[in-house]
């Protein structure tokens, strides 16, 4: 990748831009032809990526919110967001980083499209955590609901979550979903996730599906002092 024409990275590049006219794998132009610009493509050329159908659902190649990822046994990555550079397209996973250091501390941090090799998905918490309670008193299931019906529970997010993408695939029209990803208002483990739909249709916008995956915390034993 050329450090001066950082564009020349940009997935884009696989089709022509229909506003200056760029052929596919060449760089955007402006001002009639005279400057090349060496920084981003124009906005319809990512829409016609987008179209042309180039854009692949994320859940194949990235991180997905939600879930944690080791890299090794050198790092774990816990992402709570992933969105898109709302100039350049590429994919940016937003979330918690730690080394594999014993009691290492976890920090902020990110990962880009093109640095998702290597990671592996990792339950919850990741090995560090196990041992610690041989026998825990809570356990955490995560419930697939769509407008308040519960569809499942499931031992993982990925389960639930993987329930709600068949159903809205088999909803949608075939063709009209660009990509799908994972929102919540708040982060953390206890965060509840809605699916969102980003058409193929560069003109509509990101939106709600209605379904949810909540983590529910249940008891694994009964409580007489906590019995109210
Ligand atoms: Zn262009």
């Amino acid at each position: 990748m050329s450090t001066r024409e950082p564009a020349r990275s940009l997935p884009q590049l696989a089709v022509a831009c229909p506003t200056c006219g760029s052929p596919a794998g060449e760089l955007c132009t402006s001002h009639g032809g005279t400057r090349t610009r060496r920084i981003d493509t124009h906005q319809a050329r990512l829409a016609a990526w987008g179209e042309a159908g180039k854009i692949r659902p994320i859940e194949d190649e990235f991180f997905q919110p939600g879930r944690t990822y080791a890299h090794g046994q050198t790092s774990q990555f816990r992402v709570e967001h992933v969105t898109r550079h709302p100039d350049h397209g590429h994919l940016r996973a937003i979330g918690w980083m730690k080394t594999g250091e014993p009691g290492a501390k976890w920090h902020g941090g990110f990962r880009d499209e093109g640095e998702f090799k290597g990671w592996i998905e990792i339950a919850d918490g990741g090995d560090a955590v196990q041992g610690e309670a041989a026998q825990p008193a809570e356990v955490t299931i995560y419930r697939a609901s769509h407008d308040s019906i519960v569809m499942g529970l499931y031992t993982t997010r990925d389960a639930a979550q993987t329930h709600c993408e068949a159903k809205v695939r088999q909803e949608e029209p075939e063709g009209s979903i660009q990509h799908l990803s994972w929102w919540a208002d708040d982060t953390g483990d206890q965060a509840e996730y809605e699916l969102h739909i980003t058409p193929a249709d560069p003109g509509a916008l990101i939106h709600g599906t209605g379904y949810v995956v909540k983590p529910l915390t249940v008891a694994a034993a009964y409580d007489p002092d906590g019995d109210e």
